[in-house]
């Protein structure tokens, strides 16, 4: 590749584009320069995203549980978690947890998502009942839940197979897994963030697992804390492989990394350019993802606003209670009404559409929804 952003370089990159070709590891290294023009690479990732969701944009009525902020890991990069007893740990009763179900199924929600902490005194069983109940009172609510992270240690735990795991959990109700614990997956970037948790090789197998018995999963990035532009790109090139082998990916989510509360607040907040340009990498270099979201939560409410311009086409849901990002300073309210997502995306020029946990067209009729067939 060349040293500067020569026309030939465009040209090569713009016609891979233009003819649906593969991006490589040089090209998406070139597209994260900070000399290359931000808005052409927006401009081609929309033409990604056109290709694929036209001037379609997602988003789903959701809520977020996250039992326990009690972990066992303590990563750097987390200013959620506390130890046992630390002020501000929780750990929710089984009747708050079904409370709060209870609310979200009133508000019309689709999909719960759960994640936590790995509480060192909490078995498997804990978190699978928490699962089983809520399926039990709250069938027809999506239970997206625990990180490839919690599964493998659920493993641990119980001594079972990771795929015993997971059997046990879709049998108990579990309907998805979200894309969380993957941060970077460069072992030199994990040792310096998030040493002690599940490794990169886990966080892929877990899903290949799950893939494999017909569950799917979302993949996330956490991006703008010690990686390099080349480990970002090897992270995408890592799920891009997985993707080819089992097609078992949704959505692919970009986090950026608040440092407020962290071991690494010392670190700068990434930039709108930052966030756009690595949602419009993502989007280019993820050539076998059907869908890329820009998190309101994590990007800001104008940020991701404007990544639907730049090859997102998701901005996932109402969420109510987020607590995660929430510890990390985020300034986003805690959760948005269905009239405010809309408007996000009917200011953008696209149509919101209301999805389901699987991107179905969710269909509302006097208070009650069906996904379309
Ligand atoms: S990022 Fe997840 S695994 Fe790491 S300390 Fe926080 S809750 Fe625990």
């Amino acid at each position: 590749m060349d040293a500067s952003p020569t026309q030939s370089t465009w040209d090569a990159i713009r016609g891979k584009v233009e003819s649906g070709q593969r991006l490589d590891a040089a090209e998406g290294e070139f597209l994260f320069r900070e000399d290359v023009d931000l808005h052409v690479v927006g401009q081609l990732a929309n033409l990604a995203r056109r290709r694929k969701n036209d001037r379609l944009a997602y988003y789903n009525i959701n809520a977020h549980v996250n039992p326990t902020n009690v972990c066992i890991y303590r990563c750097r990069l987390c200013a959620y978690s506390r130890d046992p007893g630390e002020p501000g740990a929780y750990v929710m009763s089984d009747e708050d947890i079904l409370a709060q179900a209870d609310e979200a199924e009133r508000a019309g929600c689709t999909e719960l998502h759960l994640v936590g902490g790995l509480h060192p005194d909490k078995p498997f069983d804990w978190y699978l009942g928490i699962v089983r109940r809520l399926h039990a009172a709250f069938p027809r609510m999506s239970l997206k839940a625990w990180t490839a992270v919690e599964i493998a240690r659920f493993a641990e735990l119980s001594g079972l197979s990771v795929r015993a795991v997971l059997e046990r959990l879709i049998e108990a109700g579990l309907a998805c897994m979200p894309g969380g614990g993957a941060e970077i997956f460069d072992a030199g970037v994990r040792e310096q963030i998030c040493p002690r948790k599940a490794g990169a090789q886990t966080w892929l197998d877990v899903h290949r697992a799950a893939h494999r018995l017909g569950l799917r999963t979302n993949a996330t990035m956490l991006y703008g804390h010690v990686e390099t532009a080349a480990q970002r790109i090897d992270h995408l090139l890592r799920l891009r492989a997985l993707q080819d082998e089992t097609g078992g990916f949704l959505a692919f989510v970009p986090l950026s990394f608040h440092p407020e509360g962290t071991i690494l607040a010392h670190l700068p907040r990434t930039s709108s350019f930052d966030d756009l340009r690595t949602v419009a990498v993502s989007r280019l270099m993820l050539d076998n993802f059907d869908h890329v979201k820009a998190y309101w939560i994590s990007l800001g409410l104008g940020t991701a606003q404007t990544a639907l311009a730049y090859g997102a086409d998701d901005l996932d849901g109402t969420v109510r209670q987020e607590k995660i990002h929430h510890e990390a300073g985020a300034t986003v309210p805690e959760g948005l009404s269905v009239a405010q997502l809309r408007r996000l995306i009917e200011e953008t020029g696209h149509e919101p559409v209301e999805r389901d946990t699987f991107y179905r067209r969710v269909l509302r009729n006097a208070g009650k929804w069906k996904p379309e067939p």
